[in-house]
């Protein structure tokens, strides 16, 4: 049986051309918009909603999540059972799509099981584009290691991010071993960060001819590379070698945002996260080793997403948060509207967002033929970003998800 809703007196937001259309009307059919306009008849199943005049926008990606992070201490998280990692990973779900993020796309830890158990209803939370493991090179920002342990387990069964693997034969086989799984990206470590043990964050890491390895896997699957970078060092290579989106490059410069527009690239930042992790990182089980990394990539975000603007890049929102600090998500909108435009900040999670993730059309707009993915808010999201924080309402392919 298909289900549908008739939205009635909507403010909806036409993110594209930046402005409300009034008093409109939404009806779905099933999963998808079927009509957007003034006078649309219900079809005889439709649940009648008023929106009262409020502003209804599309549902928003967050191009950059762990949901399989139940923890900021990601070393002792491996040691978790599988199936308490895919516990708390629903409970992190169910929270992001009650806070708006219809579509996730993750940077490293989620697989096929969580995505299909999604799509099966037997987990609630947002459409989940995953990517698997991330791949990491001995010693870089995916092997978890401490300096005196030796043996890395790469089973595909620990609640790992990562797997690591060196050299062009290596690199090239842990990507199509994720594409063999449906993965719709490959994610790359790029550089050292700031939860692994023993890298430095102005390290470069995989070797150019590794990168171009993984890249050549992706796309002749027809897949692209995200890859985790910090210094405009790592971004530039990456870019070079082919690498589509760029995760944080909080401390990329001028340069790099030549070669953003030269390849078509994407920029993810991820601000958030810097400023939760500052604040309540040790609570949450960050080592103190890695709480010290912090300072290092907090002060820069900001410029460099300000560098980007100016700059005309592509920029998509992601938050990259942990463990309990999963809750401040939505807070990434106004830490953004510091230095971009309300809307522009709304592109990024929702048309950008989809272009990036190469379904424009399908999600991050209020039109025909997109899936029903809808968040309704009090207030102007334009004039105050900060209303995205508390949602109204959020509808996903044609389902209500909550009131607030
Ligand atoms: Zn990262
Ligand atoms: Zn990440």
């Amino acid at each position: 049986m298909t289900s549908s809703i008739l939205i009635t007196n909507a403010r909806v937001l036409d993110v594209h051309a930046g402005e409300y259309l009034e008093g409109v009307s939404i009806l779905t059919d099933g999963d998808t918009i079927a009509e957007v306009g003034s006078r649309i008849a219900p079809i005889a199943s439709s649940t009648v909603i008023d929106a009262e005049g409020r502003a209804v926008l599309p549902g928003f990606t967050d191009a950059h999540v762990h949901v399989t992070a139940g923890t900021a201490d990601i070393a002792a998280q491996a040691e978790w059972a599988p199936s308490y990692a895919a516990a708390r990973s629903g409970h992190i779900l169910r929270g992001m799509l009650e806070r708006g993020f219809t579509t996730v796309r993750d940077m490293g830890g989620a697989d096929y099981g969580l995505a299909d158990a999604l799509d099966e209803g037997y987990l609630t939370g947002p459409r989940l584009l995953f990517g698997g493991k991330a791949l990491s090179q001995t010693g870089g920002h995916a092997d978890m290691r401490h300096r005196g342990r030796t043996v890395t387990d790469n089973h595909p069964c620990c609640p790992t991010v990562g797997v690591v693997c060196d050299g062009v034969d290596q690199v090239r086989k842990a990507a199509r071993d994720q594409l063999r799984t449906g993965a719709h990206h490959i994610k790359l470590m790029l550089s050292g960060g700031v939860a692994s043990p023993t890298d430095r964050i102005d390290s470069t890491q995989l070797s150019v001819d590794e990168i171009r390895a993984a890249v050549e896997e992706a796309e002749a699957a027809n897949r692209y590379v995200a890859g985790h970078a910090y210094t405009a060092r790592a971004v530039n290579r990456a870019l070079q070698a082919g690498v589509r989106s760029i995760e944080h490059g909080n401390l990329l410069d001028g340069t790099s945002v030549e070669l953003f527009k030269k390849h078509e690239a994407f920029y993810v930042p991820t601000l958030v996260t810097y400023q939760a992790l500052a604040k309540e990182g040790l609570r949450y089980g960050l080592p103190e080793t890695s709480h010290r990394k912090v300072s290092d990539v907090l002060d820069h975000g900001l410029r460099a997403l300000e560098l980007a603007h100016r700059g005309g890049v592509d920029i998509v929102f992601g938050t990259d948060l942990l463990g309990g600090m999963h809750p401040h998500q939505s807070r990434e909108f106004t830490i953004r509207g510091q230095v971009q435009p309300a809307i522009d900040v709304i592109r990024s999670a929702t048309t950008v967002a989809a272009r990036l993730v190469g379904m424009a059309g399908r999600i991050g707009e209020v039109t025909p033929g997109a899936f029903a993915d809808l968040v309704v808010v009090d207030g102007d999201p334009l004039s105050d970003l900060s209303v995205l924080t508390r949602p109204k309402m959020v509808v996903k392919a044609g389902q209500p998800v909550s009131w607030a």
